[in-house]
């Protein structure tokens, strides 16, 4: 235990991120930085007013969208480059476009931040990589054993099957902006729904840029934009929000929905006003998160944010030396 003690004394968390020493550099850090290192475009990882940020060239176009033009280093997934005394790459993590997983490489050892991630497939973004390393800093947002998250193949049936079963209503689906209202238009296509899918005004922005980076999303409209459109047998959607908003009163008798991991949990979706509440999630579930550890097979594991306790206890149940970090900020936009 004597070198463990020092595995990754280079990394210093902080309640505003991770301090990177060697590299004069910062993890998803929530105030300005002079150098950031950003692992996906959520607003509780990338915030504005960074110096220097370096990014996927996908996260880099979503945080000129975002908050204006940034002085963005670009590096694609797979390319390594050196900041200070540090190799640095940007790995895959499937949670939303342009996601990634940083590795840090300093005196022979490899320390991994996993931003947020998820292991099942997303047709919009390459899968999650699992990079062997003496430090794995994971999130932990859904890290009790009752998150299970069933197939979202399944999920988006049930939305289908819900349209078919009441054509004359709209169904109103509520999705966050970035990456989830991305994907479940890719699961409806997958699924054969080839009719046009209205959107929110808020979710268009977010939708052109998915579409700029190459990513199909087949016939999408402004729902403002329809003139002689009632919207029966419509799939509509719009951010969780706006289904109780006064928005929400155009249509005819609506079926609302809401697309998120916490749809698990009965409150929430009680809470949320979902009609047909279903578990459609980009962040790992249990098993996932268990099955990532052994993956990665990091003898050290920091958690950053979600359920912190249960994954550090599971984790020093295999005999790995686990600590909650408690970082600050993390609001888990896109759950
Ligand atoms: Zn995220
Ligand atoms: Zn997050």
């Amino acid at each position: 235990m004597g070198d463990m003690a020092r595995l990754g004394s280079w990394i210093e968390p902080f309640p505003e991120g991770i301090h990177v020493k060697p590299a004069d550099a910062w993890v998803d850090p929530s105030r300005p930085k002079d150098r950031a290192l950003i692992t996906h475009g959520h607003a509780d990882h990338a915030r504005g007013g960074h110096g220097e940020v370096w990014a996927t060239p996908e996260t880099l176009a979503i945080m000129d969208a975002r908050y204006g033009e940034q002085r963005g280093v670009e590096v694609g997934y797979g390319d390594t480059v050196r900041i200070g005394e540090v190799d640095v790459s940007f790995v895959p993590a499937g949670h939303v476009l342009g996601s990634a997983q940083i590795l840090l490489e300093h005196g022979g050892e490899r320390v991994v931040v996993s931003g947020d991630y998820k292991r099942r497939a997303d047709p919009t973004c390459p899968p999650f990589e699992p990079i062997p390393c003496d430090v794995f800093i994971t999130e932990a947002t859904f890290a009790l054993p009752v998150f299970h998250h069933p197939s979202d193949m399944g999920e988006i049936g049930k939305l289908l099957r819900s349209v078919a079963t009441f054509p004359e209503r709209t169904h109103l689906v509520g999705v966050y902006a970035l990456g989830k209202c991305q994907r479940v238009i890719k699961l409806l296509r997958a699924a054969g729904w080839d009719k046009r899918i209205w959107l929110h005004g808020s979710l268009m922005a977010l939708c052109k840029l998915y579409q700029e980076q190459g990513v199909d999303l087949g016939d999408i409209a402004h729902v403002s934009d329809a003139i002689l459109e009632n919207f029966r047998g419509a799939i509509v959607l719009c951010p969780p929000s706006a289904i109780a908003d006064r928005w929400s009163r155009r249509f005819a008798d609506p079926v609302p929905a809401v697309c998120s991991g916490w749809m698990r949990v009965r409150a929430r979706a009680r809470q949320s006003g979902a009609e047909l509440p279903l578990i459609v999630s980009d962040h790992a579930d249990w098993p996932e998160l268990c099955q990532t550890l052994k993956d990665v097979g990091a003898p050290r594991v920091w958690v950053t944010h979600g359920r912190e306790e249960a994954l550090v206890h599971m984790a020093r149940s295999l005999g790995i030396d686990a600590e909650a970090l408690h970082l600050a900020g993390r609001e888990e936009e896109g759950t």
